[in-house]
């Protein structure tokens, strides 16, 4: 098959879909690739990195829509792509189209079969395209908080790990799923006491099996919450509740019992938020302050740590582009169930009950 490799054009988005060991892979399996130009070279890729693995650079988006069976993307096409996408193309990237109707029309006129790396789903309910980037927003979540801890940020001035004879910070962190263990794992490793508050209590008993001591596992009740956070310098926000809103479980009375100079982390921010006073932010204008606590809510953490986030991203994809080359869509979409439910608009109808049900559309 041969298989495209766009440039992405998204204000902030600096990933790129495929690395040049990717493209080593895919000429291993037979597949010719076309890179668009420049497409890795924000992360460091050079074209002729690229050449060098087997691929073949092309001056422009069009040229790769024009001549690839199947195309990779990071983030959506923009509606300046549409017209460029060619019928029964594939096409594989980060859609979300259920909060997106111009898009999903967009794709629904171009005839494509259009495959969402973040409904495609393992049979215990997990996506394994969107673990990378919640491993890379869990970890980072602990660097912006020591960040904004410092008093040239505004924070309270204090040392998450403390040293010999002075305590170390107290970070509360709520939701025990990917972004909150890796999360905990980040500042237990500084040296911070840790409180990861969860609501299900299966997800508790195996957190008791791998955390590290100075990690204390909490059923996620109001209580414990108003108690935890009136201690707390950090509060990092990580639940999920999948197809909702993230619930507000801070309000803005809780907030005021704060610390003033404590910062709170909202990861959820892509979801709603899990605080009451929390607003989306971007990284050129990351923070912002309520009731005397600073508040980072940046709806796309991994994009500004582009060079990681690649890799952990490609690393997760790969596999799964690899098998649609090798089968073609519709052999991969039979034979494996996990990219059966990446489908969600196929050669112009909706083939995602989520999408069909947000637009009030027939499967
Ligand atoms: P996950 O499903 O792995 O974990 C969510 C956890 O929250 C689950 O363990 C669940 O039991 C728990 N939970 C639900 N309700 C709770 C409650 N009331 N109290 C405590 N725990 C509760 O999800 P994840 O991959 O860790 O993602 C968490 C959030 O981070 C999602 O909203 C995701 O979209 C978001 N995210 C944001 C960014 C960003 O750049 N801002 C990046 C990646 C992920």
């Amino acid at each position: 098959m041969r298989v495209g490799i766009l440039k992405e054009i998204k204000v902030e988005e600096n990933r790129v879909a495929m690395t040049p060991a990717g493209v080593e892979q895919m000429r291993l399996h037979g597949h010719e690739v076309l890179v668009e130009s420049n497409a890795g070279a924000a992360v460091g890729f050079a074209d002729e990195t690229y050449q060098a693995a087997g691929a073949r650079i092309a001056p422009a988006a069009a040229d790769v829509y024009q001549a690839a069976e199947m195309v990779l993307h990071v983030k959506e096409p923009l509606p300046t792509e549409f017209e460029l996408i060619r019928r029964d193309q594939i096409l594989f990237a980060y859609l979300h189209l259920a909060a997106d109707q111009p898009l999903t029309r967009g794709l629904i006129q171009a005839g494509s079969v259009n495959i969402a790396y973040e409904t495609i789903q393992k049979a215990d309910g997990t996506l394994p395209l969107l673990t990378p980037m919640s491993e890379v927003a869990g970890r980072m979540a602990v660097q912006q908080a020591a960040k904004y801890l410092e008093m040239a940020h505004g924070g309270r001035g204090v040392l998450l790990g403390g040293v010999p004879g002075v305590a170390p910070a107290t970070v509360v962190i709520i939701g025990g799923g990917v972004v909150g263990t890796h999360a905990a794992k980040m500042a237990c490793g500084l040296g911070a006491r840790v409180y990861l508050l969860e609501k299900s209590l299966a997800r508790l008993r195996q957190l008791a099996d791998i955390m590290p001591a100075n990690c204390f596992l909490l059923h996620s009740n109001p209580e414990n919450l108003r108690h935890w956070i009136r201690r707390a310098h950090v509060v990092i926000g990580a639940v999920l509740i999948p197809g909702n809103k993230a619930p507000h479980l801070v309000s803005r009375e809780m907030l005021k019992t704060m610390k003033r100079g404590a910062v709170l982390v909202d990861v959820a921010i892509d979801q709603g938020g899990c605080f009451e006073t929390s607003r989306p932010t971007t990284h050129a204008d990351p923070i912002y302050v309520e009731e005397g606590v600073i508040h980072y809510t940046v709806a796309n953490m991994p994009g500004t740590l582009a060079r990681t986030a690649t890799h952990a991203l490609t690393n997760a994809t790969l596999p799964y582009a690899l098998e649609i080359a090798d089968k073609g869509w519709r052999r991969a979409c039979h034979e494996n169930e996990e990219i059966r439910k990446g489908a969600n608009v196929v050669q112009g109808k909706v083939t995602h009950p989520g999408v069909a049900a947000a637009f009030g559309m027939d499967l």
